[in-house]
């Protein structure tokens, strides 16, 4: 923990570190989510979508470093138990019970589409000047998320127009 650079920012720390192990709790749940959605989707344009569920899932566990990370900076840790990752967070888990992609789509789009609205929320209590490095990071994670939103709604659209 840098000493200054925990005293500078503006917001109560503990509360913070609270919101970014939620935060980081979705992350993990995101990376299970994708990674396991790659292995079990059946259906149209079944390698296009495992690669890119891959590469989403590469990138949810760099979102998951980011925000461990920041945890560290700002004196926390990082949720150490496993069993505390369904319990503390936000978004949750959706058991892929249908292995179809639209389902499997519609499962990470739903998911996407929670962290969206997440960091949205935290980008407004970590307005710029409180604290502008977390503001950032969330900047760059919900950039991507919204990205992965995109991505997937617009497979779901190709998916949609086969006949
Ligand atoms: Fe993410
Ligand atoms: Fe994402
Ligand atoms: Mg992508």
């Amino acid at each position: 923990m840098g000493t200054i650079g925990k005293k500078i920012v503006g917001l109560d720390v503990e509360e913070l570190i609270e919101m970014l192990n939620k935060a980081l709790a979705d992350e993990w749940l995101a990376v299970y989510q994708y990674w396991v959605g790659s292995k079990i989707v059946k259906g149209p344009m079944r390698p296009q979508v495992e690669v890119e569920l891959k590469e989403h899932q590469g990138e949810e566990l760099e979102h998951a470093n980011m925000l461990a990370d920041r945890i560290v900076q700002l004196g926390g840790d990082p949720i150490v138990d496993f069993n505390d990752i369904a319990k503390q967070s936000g978004c949750g888990y959706e058991v892929p019970n249908d292995p179809h992609v639209k389902n499997i789509l519609k499962q990470n789009i739903k998911g996407e589409q929670c962290a969206i609205e997440t960091y949205h929320k935290i980008l407004e209590k970590v307005k710029l000047g409180n604290d502008p490095i977390t503001f950032n990071m969330i900047r760059k994670i919900m950039e991507d998320e919204v990205e992965h939103e995109e991505d997937l709604q617009a497979i779901q659209e190709d998916i949609e127009m086969i006949k």
